[in-house]
């Protein structure tokens, strides 16, 4: 079969490999439909911490089970799951903190740019779903990425009057906006590409271009002057990180959703976070229950992410797919190999 191999920041490499066999207990997902993704496009342009290359390359995506017999699926079963699950045993799992699981990160699976995957048995049993048919392939890829939103979201405890500043127009910082306006809160995104702020726009989402406007009188604009009740950094910049204080408003709250490079460093101006009372938040990865909602919401149509697939490209095309993303076109690209 054809596989992405990603063999060091900036080159992906297509390669022949041999189909995988199904682990213990495990299955074998053609792939349908795998979405690029915010993290696959930061280790592509610099490296990823939890990335020693050369790498199998992608982790979102849907398919048909080939091979192996798990859990109640078997050959010709559509699915929709996400790349890892925690132990449910450490000390973390035992504490509610799966998302943190000593052994989550590295027993994740990577390798959906490929046309085929193996699904180890740990994620079967957890964080794999049946997808119903009238749920198109690439709505149920957005599985892993909803995923995350939907844990970043349950460490913040929005409330329906909440004004929420989103910094990032890519993808996780759109489909934040989506879920947002779900509860009924004020969603403002910041951006600085206007094709991807249209796109917000079109779906009814207040917007900052970032280039042309000061975002902290935009926001203090619509806030009697106070700042954003919840700021949620979805950039991964460090100048993002440090500036993302002080549009909050006092007693308010920061989300550091987008991870920094491994060294990197961010530096706050001590007296604003301790005497305005500003909290601090950084969800990482997500729970199984995290990835139970997120399916309910693509399978109950609560959320529709497809307007932010930008276009649905064959798996020869990932590399040139990669190039595009670095030159700031598109938000997601639906790879069908
Ligand atoms: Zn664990």
């Amino acid at each position: 079969m054809r596989a992405a191999v990603l063999l060091r920041p900036g080159a992906i490499e297509l390669q022949d490999v041999p189909v995988p066999a199904p682990p213990p207990g495990g299955l074998v997902v053609r792939v349908r439909t795998a979405l690029t993704d915010g993290t696959d496009f930061k280790a592509f342009r610099r490296g990823h911490p939890r990335m020693p290359m050369p790498t199998p390359f992608g982790h979102e995506f849907s398919g048909d089970v080939a091979a192996g017999d798990s859990n109640g699926f078997s050959a010709g079963d559509a699915v929709m799951c996400v790349h890892t699950a925690p132990c449910g045993q450490c000390y973390w799992c035992q504490r509610n903190q799966e998302e943190l699981c000593e052994t989550i990160m590295p027993t994740m699976i990577l390798g959906a740019y490929a046309e085929y995957i193996a699904i180890p048995e740990r994620i079967v049993k957890r964080n794999c779903y049946a997808k119903p048919s009238d749920l198109s392939y690439a709505t149920a890829a957005f599985l892993e990425p909803l995923s995350c939103v939907v844990h970043s979201l349950d460490l913040l405890n929005c409330r329906a009057d909440d004004t929420v500043l989103i910094i990032g127009d890519g993808g996780f910082g759109l489909l934040h906006a989506m879920l947002l306006r779900q509860s009924g809160a004020t969603v403002v995104l910041a951006g600085r590409r206007e094709a991807r702020l249209k796109i917000a726009r079109d779906l009814g989402i207040d917007t900052i271009n970032a280039r042309s406007r000061n975002i902290g009188e935009e926001v203090r604009k619509r806030t009697r002057d106070r700042g954003a009740d919840v700021v949620i950094e979805c950039t991964g910049r460090e100048e993002v990180w440090e500036a993302a204080p002080d549009l909050a408003r006092r007693g308010g709250t920061v989300s550091f959703f987008g991870g920094l490079p491994a060294d990197a460093k961010a530096l706050f101006t001590a007296s604003r976070l301790h005497y305005d009372e500003i909290r601090l938040v950084s969800p990482f990865h997500f729970t199984p229950a995290a990835v139970k909602r997120a399916r309910d919401l693509l399978v109950e149509k609560k959320i529709d992410p497809l307007p932010l697939i930008t276009q649905t490209v064959p798996l020869a095309e990932i590399a040139t797919v990669f190039e595009r993303l670095k030159n700031g076109e598109g938000i997601k690209f639906a790879v069908t190999p």
